[in-house]
């Protein structure tokens, strides 16, 4: 990897919040992911600063300003310049993280050593400042030369003052396809379990950005030993034989595989990691000594929910994830019938969704000739696509009548209502009323004949 020797070339906001700083007499820097990103000649997504001043010695400095003061207690002043903001933080030390989540205490200090030492690896603590360059004191530009994440100091120790640690580490190895060094491994792999105690959306927020990284296959596969001890319920999928010929590979190999195979957005690459999680306890071996798992999807569902709801996950991507993963296996195929039934269930989006996992999950057998699984969902593709564009009804809401409709034409309110807006909709849906006014309100008028006709009977 080629790390740019060149300075590091700082926006405008961040240069001007330096010199203010400095201009007052206080050092500051840039510092972190910016500095690191920018060595890597990738645009860095925000800009920290750090500097000498405390909090309330660089709010007069910011007078005028656009700040806000929300990471006080944390030595923070966010400063806005043109709706960006930057987080503007006080060196400072951390004291111990109890609650796993917040350091208990933090003192701040005058000098950027501290403030760099007590930050998690080599990389992410770098500083810079164009008048000094770049302060680089343990070695973490020539880290990101090798392609490594280290600990800064002695990684047991660092990983028993914020376990997270440990999942930041296989996070940034699997962002930027990084090694991670032998020693901070060690101990990453030896304190996995101390992990479960931290914050569950922490937890999520870094398992996230793993799970969509570049590498995120080759650590899932390294450190399965970290992944299951912070996941319990995912530990049988690691070297489960399926004993079936439609799968080459164990249960998390599979898994490794279908989640590489997927576009990496949260909630698909969540539902890849967890769609068979369910296999080893719906598994059983028939007379001829083949594996089945029937159900299983119902039960990688139920273990995905635990894990969702323990990681405080939002609704919106909870849900997408559980349906896709309980529906995982549904039989999908290019027929506009059975594409009507299942845009009506379950929706566009979530049709869509199922068209990648069914073929993330296809490619992770192992089983199928290359570019097999792609054809196949290039052609459900366009056969949605075409269906979608003579805009079918395939919902209450798009059928011509409503019950409003059905009321005036002298239907009685009440629950029978909603069952005949049904019966029309399944068979505007199977192609046999078209969606109008009055051939609707006819059939419904011959359906209430034929219904009061069983009445009298
Ligand atoms: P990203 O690109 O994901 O934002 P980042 O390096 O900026 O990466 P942040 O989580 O935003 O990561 O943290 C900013 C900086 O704060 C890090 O670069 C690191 O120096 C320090 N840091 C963050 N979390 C920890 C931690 N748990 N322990 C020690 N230092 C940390
Ligand atoms: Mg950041």
């Amino acid at each position: 990897m080629s790390v740019s020797t060149e300075i590091i070339r700082l926006p405008e906001p961040v240069q001007a919040i330096l010199s203010r700083l400095r201009d007052a007499g206080y050092s500051a820097y840039a510092v972190g992911g910016c500095v690191r990103d920018s060595l890597l000649g990738k645009t860095p997504h925000d800009w920290d600063i750090c500097t000498a001043a405390r909090p309330e010695e660089m709010r007069p400095l910011f007078a005028g300003w656009h700040v806000v003061e929300t990471g006080l207690q944390h030595g923070t002043l966010t400063v806005v310049i043109d709706h960006i903001p930057y987080e503007v933080t006080a060196y400072r030390l951390d004291g111990l993280y109890t609650d796993h989540r917040h350091p208990d205490s933090v003192s701040f200090v005058r000098d950027v050593r501290e403030d760099l030492r007590r930050r998690d690896f080599t990389v992410n603590a770098m500083a810079y400042a164009p008048e000094e360059g770049l302060i680089d004191l343990f070695g973490g530009r020539e880290d990101l030369q090798k392609r490594l994440i280290r600990c800064v100091g002695e990684p047991e120790e660092r990983f028993r003052e914020d376990t997270l640690r440990i999942l930041r580490a296989l996070r940034f190895a699997a962002c930027y396809d990084f090694a991670i060094e032998d020693g901070t491994a060690a101990a990453a792999r030896a304190m996995a379990c101390d992990v479960r105690r931290v914050a569950g959306e922490r937890i999520r927020a870094e398992m996230t950005k793993l799970l969509c990284g570049n590498a995120a296959g080759r650590i899932l596969r390294d450190f399965s030993g970290v992944i299951t001890a912070v996941f319990p319920e995912l530990a049988p999928m690691v070297g489960f034989d399926q004993h079936t010929p439609w799968h080459r590979h164990d249960v998390w190999e599979h898994t490794v595989r279908a989640v590489e195979a997927i576009a990496p957005e949260e909630a698909l690459r969540w539902t890849m990691l967890l769609h068979d999680s369910g296999k080893p306890e719906a598994f059983f071996l028939d007379t001829e000594g083949i594996g089945h798992a029937h159900g299983h999807q119902k039960r990688s569902a139920a273990i995905a929910e635990v894990l969702f709801d323990r990681m405080h996950f939002d609704t919106r991507t909870r849900d997408r994830a559980l349906l896709l993963i309980e529906k995982h296996d549904i039989d999908m195929r290019p027929d506009e019938r059975l594409l009507m039934r299942q845009l009506n269930r379950y929706g566009e989006e979530a049709v869509r969704d199922l068209i990648a996992v069914h073929c993330a999950d296809r490619k992770a057998r192992g089983t199928e000739l290359p570019g097999e699984a792609d054809r196949w969902a290039e052609g459900m593709t366009a056969a949605l696509d075409a269906l979608l564009a003579r805009q079918p009804c395939y919902t209450l809401a798009s059928l011509a009548v409503n019950g409003k409709d059905l009321i005036t034409a002298g239907f009685r309110p009440g629950p029978g209502l909603g069952q005949t807006l049904q019966a029309l909709l399944e068979r505007v849906m199977d192609g046999e009323l078209t969606n109008d006014r009055e051939t609707l309100l006819g059939a419904a008028r011959s359906g209430l004949m034929a219904l009061n006709d069983q009445d009298t009977n």
